[in-house]
C-alpha cells in the first residue's frame, strides 16, 4: 500500500524543462545550481540513475530516489535502412506506439519526432490522421524520443563526450499535430533549445503544422523556433478537401500568421512544405497561384512527392511534373527543394508513420468518409 502510494505520488523529471526541474528542486528545499546539475546529468550525459550522478550530495540522490524518477519511453522495435535511416517505433501505453526516425546527412543528424498518438486532423493524405486521434503525448514521452535516440547512436558510436552530439536538427514532423499539445510541446522545446538541456539553436529545432493560426501565435511567444508550414494547395476550395483544418483557418488568415510569426523567427523564411499528389495539385497553373498566394511571405519551398500507403486512393505525382513545378517556383526567386526520401524500406518516409494506434474516434465512418473525399478531389481534376 505504502509502496504504491510513493510510486503513484514519484515524478517523472523528463516531464519537466530546466525553470520547472529548478521550482520543484526549491520546493524541496534545494538550490538552483542543484537543479542545473540534475539537468546536465539528465539531458547532456543521458543518465537516468540517480546512483550514477556522483557530483549530487548523497542526501539529494536519496530524496531523488524518494520522490522522482526518470522515465523515456521503451522501444518495442528499430529499423534500420539501407541508406542509414533508423526507425524506432516507442511504447506509449495501452497498446499505443509512436514513432521517431534518424535521418544521417553529411552534415547534420536529424531526428523526426512525434506529438500525439494519432492525429484529430484528418488530412486525407496522411496514414497517421487515417488512423484517428488517442492522446496528446506527455512531454517526456516527446522529449523521450531524443533522449533515447541520442543515448543510443552515442553507445554504438563508442562516444562520451556530451559535447559531442549526434543528433543536430530536430524536427517536430512525426505523427501527430505538435501544436494541438503546445501544453507539453512547449516546455519539450525549452529543453531542447537550453544549454543545460541538449543545446540545440532555434534554427536546428522545427515544429512543422498543418497551419493551427492562434496556436503559431501561441508558439511565437512561448519558443519562437523555425516554423514549417503545410500547404499543400494554393486555393481553399482544394486545400478545404484536403485538409480540413483549412475550413476553419482559410489561406488568408493563415497567411497573415505566417507573417506575424516572421517578426520572432529565427529565420527571416517561412518553409512551406507542398505535398505533391499526382493529378491532384501538381499542375504548372497550381504552382503559379502558389507564387501569388504567398507574395507577401518569405518562404522557402519543399516539395514533397506523395509517398502511398495502403488504400489512399492518392497517386505518387510524375517525376517530370514534379521537377516542372520546382522550376516554376525556383523561376520566379523561391528557393524550392525536392525532399529526397530516406528510409523508403523501413517505411519512414513522410507520411507513412503509423505506429499502432488505439483509435477513440470513429473510425470506419471516417474511412468512408475519407474515401469519398479521395474520389472527389480526383474528380474535381477531370472536370
Ligand atoms: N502535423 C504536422 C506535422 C506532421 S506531418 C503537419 O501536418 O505539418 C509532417 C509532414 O508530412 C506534413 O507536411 C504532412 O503533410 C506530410 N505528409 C503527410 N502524409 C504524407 C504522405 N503520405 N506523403 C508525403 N508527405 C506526407
Ligand atoms: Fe495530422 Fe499532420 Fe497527418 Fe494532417 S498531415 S493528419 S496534421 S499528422
Amino acid at each position: 500500500m505504502t509502496d504504491q502510494l510513493i510510486q503513484t505520488e514519484r515524478v517523472n523529471l523528463l516531464d519537466m524543462d530546466v525553470e520547472q526541474i529548478k521550482s520543484w528542486c526549491a520546493q524541496h528545499g534545494e538550490k538552483p545550481f542543484r537543479a542545473i546539475q540534475l539537468a546536465r546529468w539528465m539531458h547532456r550525459f543521458l543518465v537516468d540513475d540517480f546512483d550514477q550522478m556522483t557530483n549530487l550530495a548523497k542526501s539529494f540522490r536519496a530524496k531523488l530516489h524518494d520522490l522522482a524518477y526518470i522515465k523515456a519511453p521503451e522501444p518495442i522495435t528499430e529499423k534500420k535502412s539501407s541508406d542509414g535511416t533508423r526507425k524506432w517505433l516507442f511504447d506509449v501505453g495501452n497498446g499505443n506506439a509512436v514513432e521517431s526516425v534518424f535521418i544521417p546527412e553529411d552534415d547534420r543528424g536529424t531526428l523526426c519526432i512525434s506529438t500525439q498518438a494519432g492525429c484529430a486532423m484528418g488530412c486525407l493524405f496522411c496514414s497517421t490522421g487515417k488512423q484517428g486521434f488517442n492522446r496528446n503525448l506527455a512531454t517526456s514521452e516527446i522529449v523521450g524520443q531524443l533522449w533515447y535516440a541520442e543515448r543510443e547512436l552515442r553507445r554504438e558510436a563508442g562516444i562520451t563526450d556530451p559535447n559531442d552530439r549526434i543528433i543536430s536538427n530536430v524536427v517536430l514532423m512525426g505523427m501527430g499535430e505538435p501544436l494541438q499539445n503546445l501544453d507539453n510541446v512547449i516546455p519539450a522545446l525549452r529543453l531542447f533549445l537550453d544549454d543545460n538541456g541538449y543545446g540545440l539553436s532555434r534554427r536546428r529545432v522545427t515544429v512543422s503544422t498543418s497551419g493551427l493560426v492562434n496556436q503559431m501565435d501561441k508558439l511565437a511567444q512561448a519558443a519562437p523556433v523555425a516554423l514549417a508550414v503545410s500547404l499543400h494547395a494554393p486555393d481553399d476550395a482544394l486545400r478545404d478537401k484536403l485538409m480540413p483544418v483549412n475550413r476553419k483557418h482559410p489561406l488568408e488568415q493563415l497567411m497573415g500568421a505566417c507573417r506575424r510569426y516572421l517578426k520572432v523567427a529565427p529565420r527571416d523564411f517561412i518553409t512551406f512544405e507542398y505535398l505533391l499528389l499526382g493529378g491532384v495539385n501538381d499542375a504548372p497553373e497550381q504552382a503559379r497561384a502558389l507564387i501569388r498566394l504567398v507574395r507577401n511571405v518569405p518562404c522557402k519551398f519543399n516539395l514533397i512527392p506523395f509517398n502511398p500507403f495502403p488504400d489512399s486512393g492518392l497517386a505518387k505525382p510524375d517525376r517530370e511534373r514534379v521537377l516542372g513545378f520546382a522550376k516554376i517556383l525556383n523561376d520566379a526567386g523561391i528557393v524550392t527543394t525536392v525532399r529526397k526520401t530516406r528510409g523508403d524500406d523501413i517505411d519512414a518516409a513522410c507520411g507513412q508513420l503509423a505506429g499502432e494506434i488505439k483509435d477513440r474516434t470513429r473510425r470506419a465512418q471516417r474511412l468512408v468518409v475519407q474515401k469519398e473525399l479521395a474520389r472527389d478531389v480526383l474528380a474535381a481534376r477531370d472536370e
